[in-house]
Protein backbone atom coordinates (compact mmCIF):
# COMPACT_ATOMS: atom_id res chain seq x y z
CA UNK A 1 0.00 0.00 0.00
CA UNK A 2 1.37 3.39 -1.15
CA UNK A 3 0.55 6.70 1.11
CA UNK A 4 0.52 10.10 -1.02
CA UNK A 5 1.35 13.21 0.65
CA UNK A 6 2.14 15.07 -1.74
CA UNK A 7 -1.75 17.04 -2.12
CA UNK A 8 -0.11 20.17 -2.92
CA UNK A 9 1.23 18.97 -6.08
CA UNK A 10 -1.52 17.72 -7.25
CA UNK A 11 -4.40 15.46 -6.06
CA UNK A 12 -5.94 11.43 -7.04
CA UNK A 13 -9.17 12.60 -9.07
CA UNK A 14 -12.62 12.34 -7.71
CA UNK A 15 -14.53 9.03 -8.74
CA UNK A 16 -17.77 10.90 -9.69
CA UNK A 17 -15.50 13.07 -11.69
CA UNK A 18 -14.23 10.40 -13.58
CA UNK A 19 -17.64 8.76 -14.42
CA UNK A 20 -18.30 12.89 -15.23
CA UNK A 21 -15.39 13.03 -17.72
CA UNK A 22 -15.96 9.30 -19.06
CA UNK A 23 -19.37 10.27 -20.10
CA UNK A 24 -17.97 13.25 -22.31
CA UNK A 25 -15.20 11.36 -23.56
CA UNK A 26 -17.13 8.39 -25.00
CA UNK A 27 -20.62 9.82 -25.99
CA UNK A 28 -20.59 13.95 -25.51
CA UNK A 29 -17.66 14.12 -27.37
CA UNK A 30 -18.45 16.59 -30.46
CA UNK A 31 -16.53 19.73 -31.16
CA UNK A 32 -18.05 22.69 -29.02
CA UNK A 33 -18.09 24.91 -32.41
CA UNK A 34 -20.02 22.40 -34.50
CA UNK A 35 -23.70 23.47 -35.12
CA UNK A 36 -24.68 19.79 -34.82
CA UNK A 37 -26.19 18.11 -31.89
CA UNK A 38 -22.78 16.35 -30.86
CA UNK A 39 -21.20 20.17 -31.36
CA UNK A 40 -24.52 21.57 -29.45
CA UNK A 41 -24.04 19.03 -26.58
CA UNK A 42 -20.40 19.41 -25.80
CA UNK A 43 -21.06 23.58 -25.85
CA UNK A 44 -23.72 23.06 -23.56
CA UNK A 45 -21.95 21.21 -21.09
CA UNK A 46 -19.23 24.00 -21.17
CA UNK A 47 -21.61 26.65 -20.60
CA UNK A 48 -22.94 24.76 -17.51
CA UNK A 49 -19.47 24.21 -16.43
CA UNK A 50 -19.10 28.01 -16.63
CA UNK A 51 -21.92 28.51 -14.24
CA UNK A 52 -20.28 26.20 -11.50
CA UNK A 53 -16.96 28.42 -11.46
CA UNK A 54 -19.26 31.40 -11.65
CA UNK A 55 -21.66 30.99 -9.16
CA UNK A 56 -18.66 29.23 -6.79
CA UNK A 57 -16.79 32.40 -6.90
CA UNK A 58 -19.81 34.90 -7.39
CA UNK A 59 -19.06 35.72 -10.38
CA UNK A 60 -21.22 36.91 -13.46
CA UNK A 61 -20.59 34.07 -16.19
CA UNK A 62 -19.18 36.10 -18.89
CA UNK A 63 -16.15 36.76 -16.45
CA UNK A 64 -15.13 33.25 -16.34
CA UNK A 65 -12.63 31.38 -19.04
CA UNK A 66 -10.91 28.17 -19.26
CA UNK A 67 -7.97 27.28 -19.70
CA UNK A 68 -5.09 24.44 -20.32
CA UNK A 69 -3.95 25.32 -16.57
CA UNK A 70 -3.08 27.95 -14.19
CA UNK A 71 0.39 28.79 -15.11
CA UNK A 72 -1.87 29.69 -18.45
CA UNK A 73 -4.13 31.99 -16.83
CA UNK A 74 -1.43 33.51 -14.48
CA UNK A 75 0.87 34.43 -17.79
CA UNK A 76 -2.00 35.67 -19.45
CA UNK A 77 -3.41 38.18 -16.35
CA UNK A 78 0.00 39.12 -16.03
CA UNK A 79 1.35 39.88 -19.72
CA UNK A 80 -1.99 41.32 -21.00
CA UNK A 81 -2.91 43.18 -17.90
CA UNK A 82 0.61 45.02 -19.33
CA UNK A 83 0.06 45.07 -22.49
CA UNK A 84 -3.94 45.96 -22.49
CA UNK A 85 -4.21 48.17 -19.37
CA UNK A 86 -1.24 50.18 -19.10
CA UNK A 87 -0.26 48.63 -16.07
CA UNK A 88 3.31 50.65 -14.76
CA UNK A 89 4.03 48.79 -12.35
CA UNK A 90 3.28 44.94 -10.91
CA UNK A 91 3.62 44.53 -7.17
CA UNK A 92 4.51 40.85 -6.18
CA UNK A 93 6.40 38.81 -3.65
CA UNK A 94 9.21 36.44 -3.62
CA UNK A 95 7.39 33.62 -2.67
CA UNK A 96 4.75 33.52 -5.58
CA UNK A 97 4.13 30.22 -7.84
CA UNK A 98 7.48 30.22 -10.72
CA UNK A 99 4.69 30.98 -13.22
CA UNK A 100 4.27 34.33 -12.05
CA UNK A 101 7.77 34.86 -10.76
CA UNK A 102 8.84 33.31 -14.72
CA UNK A 103 5.84 35.53 -16.02
CA UNK A 104 6.92 38.82 -14.23
CA UNK A 105 10.73 38.43 -15.32
CA UNK A 106 9.89 38.12 -18.83
CA UNK A 107 7.61 41.58 -18.53
CA UNK A 108 10.63 43.14 -16.84
CA UNK A 109 12.93 41.87 -19.31
CA UNK A 110 11.02 43.87 -22.00
CA UNK A 111 11.42 47.49 -20.03
CA UNK A 112 7.61 48.02 -20.44
CA UNK A 113 6.73 48.02 -16.40
CA UNK A 114 8.38 48.13 -13.21
CA UNK A 115 8.58 45.34 -11.12
CA UNK A 116 8.52 45.76 -7.57
CA UNK A 117 8.86 42.74 -4.77
CA UNK A 118 7.96 43.14 -1.14
CA UNK A 119 9.62 41.88 1.58
CA UNK A 120 8.48 38.81 3.78
CA UNK A 121 9.31 37.68 6.88
CA UNK A 122 9.89 34.57 8.45
CA UNK A 123 6.63 33.00 8.01
CA UNK A 124 5.91 33.97 4.51
CA UNK A 125 3.84 36.94 5.45
CA UNK A 126 3.78 39.89 3.54
CA UNK A 127 4.79 43.27 4.51
CA UNK A 128 1.25 45.21 4.16
CA UNK A 129 2.81 48.35 5.47
CA UNK A 130 4.94 48.55 2.64
CA UNK A 131 2.08 47.61 0.09
CA UNK A 132 0.38 50.45 1.65
CA UNK A 133 3.19 52.91 1.11
CA UNK A 134 3.72 51.61 -2.67
CA UNK A 135 -0.24 51.92 -3.46
CA UNK A 136 -0.03 55.37 -2.32
CA UNK A 137 1.89 56.81 -4.70
CA UNK A 138 -1.09 57.04 -7.18
CA UNK A 139 0.16 58.29 -10.46
CA UNK A 140 1.72 55.06 -10.78
CA UNK A 141 -0.80 52.62 -12.92
CA UNK A 142 -0.58 49.33 -10.85
CA UNK A 143 -1.57 45.82 -10.26
CA UNK A 144 -0.89 43.70 -7.06
CA UNK A 145 0.13 39.95 -7.83
CA UNK A 146 -0.57 38.55 -4.54
CA UNK A 147 -1.29 34.11 -4.35
CA UNK A 148 -3.94 33.48 -1.77
CA UNK A 149 -1.95 30.67 -0.21
CA UNK A 150 1.45 29.20 -0.74
CA UNK A 151 1.87 26.43 -1.83
CA UNK A 152 5.29 25.36 -0.66
CA UNK A 153 4.81 26.08 3.05
CA UNK A 154 0.85 27.00 3.85
CA UNK A 155 0.82 30.81 4.71
CA UNK A 156 -2.14 32.31 3.68
CA UNK A 157 -2.27 35.95 2.75
CA UNK A 158 -4.85 38.49 3.64
CA UNK A 159 -6.48 39.07 0.53
CA UNK A 160 -9.59 41.25 1.77
CA UNK A 161 -7.35 43.66 3.06
CA UNK A 162 -4.99 43.43 0.13
CA UNK A 163 -8.13 44.00 -2.53
CA UNK A 164 -9.23 46.73 -0.01
CA UNK A 165 -6.01 48.27 -0.17
CA UNK A 166 -5.76 47.97 -4.24
CA UNK A 167 -9.29 49.76 -4.13
CA UNK A 168 -8.83 52.59 -1.98
CA UNK A 169 -5.66 53.37 -4.26
CA UNK A 170 -6.88 52.31 -7.90
CA UNK A 171 -4.87 49.55 -8.31
CA UNK A 172 -6.10 46.25 -9.51
CA UNK A 173 -5.45 43.04 -7.90
CA UNK A 174 -4.29 39.28 -9.35
CA UNK A 175 -4.68 36.36 -7.18
CA UNK A 176 -3.40 33.59 -7.23
CA UNK A 177 -6.16 31.06 -5.96
CA UNK A 178 -4.65 27.95 -7.30
CA UNK A 179 -4.12 25.73 -3.53
CA UNK A 180 -7.47 27.81 -2.26
CA UNK A 181 -10.25 27.38 -4.58
CA UNK A 182 -12.94 24.62 -3.36
CA UNK A 183 -10.87 24.37 -0.15
CA UNK A 184 -12.18 28.15 1.06
CA UNK A 185 -14.79 30.30 0.16
CA UNK A 186 -14.07 33.05 -1.97
CA UNK A 187 -16.52 35.75 -3.19
CA UNK A 188 -15.47 38.58 -5.58
CA UNK A 189 -18.36 40.58 -4.94
CA UNK A 190 -17.14 41.09 -1.03
CA UNK A 191 -13.40 40.69 -1.82
CA UNK A 192 -11.55 43.38 -4.38
CA UNK A 193 -10.04 40.88 -6.72
CA UNK A 194 -10.09 41.58 -10.71
CA UNK A 195 -7.95 38.36 -11.74
CA UNK A 196 -8.07 35.31 -10.33
CA UNK A 197 -6.50 31.77 -11.49
CA UNK A 198 -7.90 28.47 -10.73
CA UNK A 199 -6.64 24.97 -11.43
CA UNK A 200 -8.47 21.87 -11.62
CA UNK A 201 -6.15 19.17 -10.77
CA UNK A 202 -5.76 21.00 -7.18
CA UNK A 203 -9.37 19.67 -6.01
CA UNK A 204 -9.33 16.19 -7.25
CA UNK A 205 -10.15 17.06 -10.84
CA UNK A 206 -8.12 16.72 -14.13
CA UNK A 207 -4.60 17.97 -15.36
CA UNK A 208 -4.30 20.36 -17.91
CA UNK A 209 -7.59 22.24 -17.65
CA UNK A 210 -7.47 25.39 -15.16
CA UNK A 211 -9.61 28.51 -15.45
CA UNK A 212 -9.54 32.56 -15.43
CA UNK A 213 -12.04 35.11 -13.43
CA UNK A 214 -11.46 38.41 -15.51
CA UNK A 215 -13.77 41.27 -14.20
CA UNK A 216 -15.68 43.12 -16.26
CA UNK A 217 -13.98 46.04 -15.05
CA UNK A 218 -10.47 44.86 -16.04
CA UNK A 219 -11.29 42.81 -19.30
CA UNK A 220 -8.60 41.71 -21.24
CA UNK A 221 -7.53 40.96 -25.34
CA UNK A 222 -6.96 37.50 -25.75
CA UNK A 223 -3.55 35.40 -25.34
CA UNK A 224 -3.62 32.77 -27.23
CA UNK A 225 -5.05 33.70 -30.88
CA UNK A 226 -6.68 31.36 -33.52
CA UNK A 227 -10.47 30.42 -33.52
CA UNK A 228 -13.55 31.77 -31.54
CA UNK A 229 -13.96 29.11 -28.45
CA UNK A 230 -14.24 30.91 -25.26
CA UNK A 231 -15.92 34.27 -26.64
CA UNK A 232 -12.79 34.77 -28.41
CA UNK A 233 -10.87 34.96 -25.23
CA UNK A 234 -9.18 31.78 -25.36
CA UNK A 235 -8.66 29.82 -29.04
CA UNK A 236 -8.21 26.45 -29.57
CA UNK A 237 -10.57 23.38 -29.49
CA UNK A 238 -12.18 23.21 -25.91
CA UNK A 239 -10.89 20.21 -23.24
CA UNK A 240 -14.69 19.39 -23.25
CA UNK A 241 -13.83 16.63 -21.02
CA UNK A 242 -11.23 18.47 -18.53
CA UNK A 243 -14.24 21.37 -18.07
CA UNK A 244 -16.91 18.90 -17.19
CA UNK A 245 -14.11 17.58 -14.75
CA UNK A 246 -13.11 20.71 -13.46
CA UNK A 247 -16.84 21.66 -12.87
CA UNK A 248 -17.82 18.32 -11.55
CA UNK A 249 -14.69 18.37 -9.06
CA UNK A 250 -15.31 22.40 -8.33
CA UNK A 251 -18.72 21.72 -7.06
CA UNK A 252 -17.74 18.49 -4.80
CA UNK A 253 -15.18 20.28 -3.02
CA UNK A 254 -17.36 23.68 -2.64
CA UNK A 255 -19.70 21.50 -1.23
CA UNK A 256 -17.60 19.78 1.13
CA UNK A 257 -15.37 22.67 2.63
CA UNK A 258 -16.17 22.87 6.46
CA UNK A 259 -16.71 18.96 5.96
CA UNK A 260 -12.78 18.54 4.43
CA UNK A 261 -11.24 21.33 6.30
CA UNK A 262 -12.00 19.83 9.41
CA UNK A 263 -11.00 16.20 8.67
CA UNK A 264 -7.68 17.57 6.76
CA UNK A 265 -7.28 19.92 10.01
CA UNK A 266 -7.44 16.96 11.80
CA UNK A 267 -4.72 14.98 9.76
CA UNK A 268 -2.43 17.96 10.01
CA UNK A 269 -2.95 18.36 13.78
CA UNK A 270 -1.62 14.53 14.52
CA UNK A 271 0.63 14.82 12.41
CA UNK A 272 2.30 17.58 14.09
CA UNK A 273 1.70 15.99 17.86
CA UNK A 274 2.72 13.01 16.74
CA UNK A 275 5.85 14.45 15.03
CA UNK A 276 6.68 16.92 17.98
CA UNK A 277 6.49 13.77 20.18
CA UNK A 278 8.79 11.61 18.35
CA UNK A 279 11.20 13.27 16.91
CA UNK A 280 13.27 15.93 17.72
CA UNK A 281 14.55 19.38 16.55
CA UNK A 282 11.82 19.71 14.00
CA UNK A 283 10.86 23.32 13.02
CA UNK A 284 7.53 24.05 11.00
CA UNK A 285 7.74 26.65 7.80
CA UNK A 286 5.18 29.29 7.37
CA UNK A 287 2.20 30.59 9.84
CA UNK A 288 1.90 27.92 12.46
CA UNK A 289 -0.83 29.95 14.79
CA UNK A 290 -3.83 30.96 12.33
CA UNK A 291 -3.69 31.80 8.18
CA UNK A 292 -2.41 28.96 7.33
CA UNK A 293 -3.80 26.25 5.02
CA UNK A 294 -4.71 23.42 6.49
CA UNK A 295 -3.58 20.57 3.84
CA UNK A 296 0.36 21.88 4.29
CA UNK A 297 2.76 21.03 6.40
CA UNK A 298 5.91 22.34 5.52
CA UNK A 299 8.45 20.31 7.71
CA UNK A 300 12.43 21.42 8.50
CA UNK A 301 14.65 18.70 9.96
CA UNK A 302 18.25 18.93 11.53
CA UNK A 303 21.00 18.54 9.01
CA UNK A 304 22.98 15.03 8.22
CA UNK A 305 22.99 12.34 5.95
CA UNK A 306 19.99 10.83 6.97
CA UNK A 307 18.10 13.98 6.39
CA UNK A 308 19.54 14.26 2.50
CA UNK A 309 17.99 11.22 1.55
CA UNK A 310 14.78 11.15 3.67
CA UNK A 311 12.69 11.83 0.75
CA UNK A 312 14.00 8.88 -1.23
CA UNK A 313 14.19 6.75 1.49
CA UNK A 314 10.48 7.56 2.38
CA UNK A 315 9.38 6.71 -1.45
CA UNK A 316 11.11 3.92 -0.91
CA UNK A 317 8.99 2.60 2.10
CA UNK A 318 5.77 3.85 -0.12
CA UNK A 319 5.05 6.99 1.41
CA UNK A 320 5.37 9.99 -1.31
CA UNK A 321 5.98 13.56 -0.22
CA UNK A 322 7.50 16.67 -1.95
CA UNK A 323 11.36 17.63 -0.74
CA UNK A 324 11.65 21.71 -0.38
CA UNK A 325 14.35 21.64 -2.51
CA UNK A 326 15.12 22.09 -6.22
CA UNK A 327 18.17 21.30 -8.37
CA UNK A 328 20.05 23.88 -9.88
CA UNK A 329 23.48 23.04 -11.63
CA UNK A 330 23.34 19.81 -10.17
CA UNK A 331 23.63 21.28 -6.39
CA UNK A 332 20.38 21.15 -4.28
CA UNK A 333 19.21 24.08 -2.74
CA UNK A 334 16.08 25.46 -0.52
CA UNK A 335 13.23 26.46 -3.34
CA UNK A 336 13.03 29.81 -3.95
CA UNK A 337 10.37 30.15 -1.02
CA UNK A 338 12.05 28.75 1.38
CA UNK A 339 15.35 31.28 0.48
CA UNK A 340 12.69 34.55 0.62
CA UNK A 341 11.75 32.91 4.19
CA UNK A 342 15.30 32.22 5.21
CA UNK A 343 15.67 28.66 6.09
CA UNK A 344 18.77 27.63 7.14
CA UNK A 345 20.28 26.09 4.13
CA UNK A 346 21.67 23.39 5.73
CA UNK A 347 18.70 21.62 7.23
CA UNK A 348 16.23 19.98 4.80
CA UNK A 349 12.38 20.86 4.47
CA UNK A 350 9.66 18.34 3.56
CA UNK A 351 6.46 19.38 2.37
CA UNK A 352 3.54 16.67 3.40
CA UNK A 353 0.01 18.03 1.60
CA UNK A 354 -2.76 16.54 3.15
CA UNK A 355 -6.18 15.68 1.05
CA UNK A 356 -9.50 14.14 2.85
CA UNK A 357 -8.76 10.28 0.92
CA UNK A 358 -5.95 10.54 3.75
CA UNK A 359 -6.22 8.53 6.72
CA UNK A 360 -5.27 8.15 10.17
CA UNK A 361 -2.88 5.06 9.94
CA UNK A 362 -1.26 6.84 6.67
CA UNK A 363 -0.32 9.63 9.49
CA UNK A 364 0.54 7.24 11.76
CA UNK A 365 2.60 4.76 9.63
CA UNK A 366 4.22 7.90 7.97
CA UNK A 367 5.72 9.34 11.40
CA UNK A 368 6.75 6.09 12.34
CA UNK A 369 8.64 5.81 9.05
CA UNK A 370 9.88 8.89 9.65
CA UNK A 371 11.23 8.08 13.16
CA UNK A 372 12.60 4.62 11.64
CA UNK A 373 14.19 7.17 9.11
CA UNK A 374 15.57 9.74 11.10
CA UNK A 375 17.14 8.15 14.48
CA UNK A 376 20.32 6.46 14.28
CA UNK A 377 24.09 6.76 14.02
CA UNK A 378 24.24 8.74 10.63
N1 LIG B 1 0.09 28.50 -8.68
C1 LIG B 1 0.26 27.72 -7.60
C2 LIG B 1 0.21 28.34 -6.25
C3 LIG B 1 0.48 26.35 -7.74
O1 LIG B 1 0.65 25.59 -6.65
C4 LIG B 1 0.53 25.81 -9.05
C5 LIG B 1 0.81 24.38 -9.26
O2 LIG B 1 1.71 23.81 -8.63
C6 LIG B 1 0.33 26.67 -10.14
C7 LIG B 1 0.12 28.01 -9.92
C8 LIG B 1 0.35 26.16 -11.55
O3 LIG B 1 -0.82 25.44 -11.82
P1 LIG B 1 -0.92 24.51 -13.13
O4 LIG B 1 -0.40 23.17 -12.71
O5 LIG B 1 -2.39 24.45 -13.44
O6 LIG B 1 -0.15 25.14 -14.19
Amino acid sequence: MRIYLDNASTTPIHPEVLEVMHKVLTEDFGNPSSIHHYGRKARSIIEQARKVVAKTINASIGEVFFTSSATEANNMVLKNAVKDLGIQRIISSPTEHHCVLHSLDNIQSEGKCEVIMLSVNRYGNIDYDQLKLLLEDKSIKSLVSIMHGNNEIGTMHDIKRIGQLCKDNGALFHCDTVQTIGKYPIDVQTTYINFLSGSAHKFHGPKGVGFVFISNESMLSPFIHGGAQERNMRAGTENVAGIAGLAKALEISSENIAKNHQKVQQLRTLFKSLIDEKLTDIHYNGVQNDNFMVHVLSVSFPAGPKADMLVMNLDIAGISASSGSACSAGIEEDSHVLIAIGHPSERKTIRFSFSPFNTEDEIRITVEKLNYLTKGSD
